[in-house]
């Protein structure tokens, strides 16, 4: 029997629609720590979900819980590209990380982990970071992305830059027919983490690159990077790297940075980099295809970290991540060219691709059983 719907509760009924797409939400509240989480758990077609846990004082429930929704679909997407053998999840904290974290919190955190039984992985995300886990780590195996003493990969920004670099070689190849990295000129927007380490990489390849950010301190370095490389560096004005003449930009700073405004500012011919959610929404995607910019979907080029923590279930393998993080460079060739032959924007062609993944998968799963410890569950 279907449930009957009464108007009284018809707030209720928007939340379970809300909730519809996705396999498993828990809602973890912990007065005795003061957590207070949502774990959404979207897909696992592919394998256990995998995705960061964020931290930050939402100003509602439902905020975070739109957050978590989201973004676990997000991975579900995310981990059918990179190939991993992960489904899509995540987790939010509802809390501010400058005042709100406490060993305990992350205990208990881990607590609720452990208690869906290997049906999610998680580590940071935006307000934490891999100390928090190491106590959520006491409660449970199902933490990736811990330092490397504890069994974890290390830093993700570097497969993450070299998986840019490998996807700027496809782009390459697409607009000039040779996968050099040398003769294109890149704007590159944000030299943290990952973009410092995409710059040098250019600069090392002889490239020319113009890069902005708003801390002088990662300008300055990567200008005295430049003095000694073969490659060529100017300096831009934050706001001015949109309209910068070059072949690519590439955004490694933050989200939504494709919108109505900085679209028409454009003059590249491609946009590649690694910054998540760089298009505010699918259609601007759609336009940058009418403008016949080529569009790399920021969560393929962008999965060298996630395929770094997928891996470390199988014990932490630098060369196999490289192996795997490659792959990136013909998983774009391959989006580009589904996307030119139908006809369609890039980031549609690879989201037909990863649901392509998750059907075929999802058929082929139902000819066994998977009663046996499962090849993931290494640690155990
Ligand atoms: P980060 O915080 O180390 O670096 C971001 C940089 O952008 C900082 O140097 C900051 O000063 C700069 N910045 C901020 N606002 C700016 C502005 N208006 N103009 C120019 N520069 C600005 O972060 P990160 O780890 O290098 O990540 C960069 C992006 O890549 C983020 O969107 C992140 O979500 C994404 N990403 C990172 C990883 C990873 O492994 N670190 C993996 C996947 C995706």
């Amino acid at each position: 029997m279907g449930i009957v719907k009464d108007s009284s509760i018809t707030e209720d009924f928007v939340l379970l629609d809300k909730m519809s797409g996705h396999e498993q939400v828990v809602f973890c509240n912990d007065p005795a720590t003061g957590l207070q989480a949502i774990i959404a758990i979207h897909n696992t077609t592919l394998g256990p979900a995998l995705g960061g846990c964020r931290m930050r004082p939402y100003n509602s429930l439902e905020e975070a819980l739109d957050d978590v929704l989201r973004l676990a679909e997000g991975m579900t997407y995310k981990c059918a590209a990179a190939d991993v053998d992960f489904g899509g999840g995540k987790a939010v904290i509802i809390g501010d990380p400058k005042t709100d974290k406490t060993p305990e919190l992350f205990r208990s955190f881990g607590q609720y982990v452990e208690s869906l039984g290997g049906r999610f992985y998680t580590g940071t995300d935006m307000g934490t970071n891999m100390e928090d886990f190491v106590y959520a780590l006491k409660e449970t195996n199902n933490i990736v992305g811990v330092p490397e003493v504890y069994g974890g990969g290390g830093d993700s920004s570097v497969p993450t830059a070299k998986g840019v670099l490998y996807g700027l070689q496809a782009t390459n190849q697409v607009l000039f027919g040779n996968n050099s990295l040398s003769g294109a000129v890149y704007a590159i927007q944000g030299l943290g983490k990952v973009g410092f380490k995409v710059a040098e990489g250019l600069l090392e390849e002889g490239a020319e690159i113009y890069v902005t950010d708003i801390s002088d301190d990662h300008v300055r370095a990567i200008m005295k990077k430049a003095e000694s490389a073969p490659g060529i560096a100017r300096y831009v004005p934050s706001d001015e790297i949109y309209s910068r003449e070059a072949d690519i930009f590439v955004p490694c700073a933050f989200g939504g940075v494709i919108n109505d405004q900085t679209i028409n500012e454009l003059k590249v011919k491609a946009i590649a980099g690694s910054a998540n959610n760089q298009l505010q929404t699918e259609q601007h995607g759609v336009e940058l295809a009418k403008r016949g910019i080529l569009y790399a979907p920021d969560y393929i080029i962008n999965s060298g970290g996630l395929i770094q923590v997928a891996d470390e279930l199988y014990g932490a393998n630098k060369e196999r991540v490289l192996i795997k993080t490659k792959e990136i460079y013909n998983t774009l060739l391959n989006v580009y060219h589904q996307a030119k032959i139908g006809g369609q924007s890039t980031i549609e062609a690879a989201n037909h691709i990863c649901e392509k993944v998750l059907e075929t998968r999802g058929r082929r799963n139902n000819f066994y059983t998977r009663a046996v410890k499962p090849k993931w569950d290494i640690r155990n």
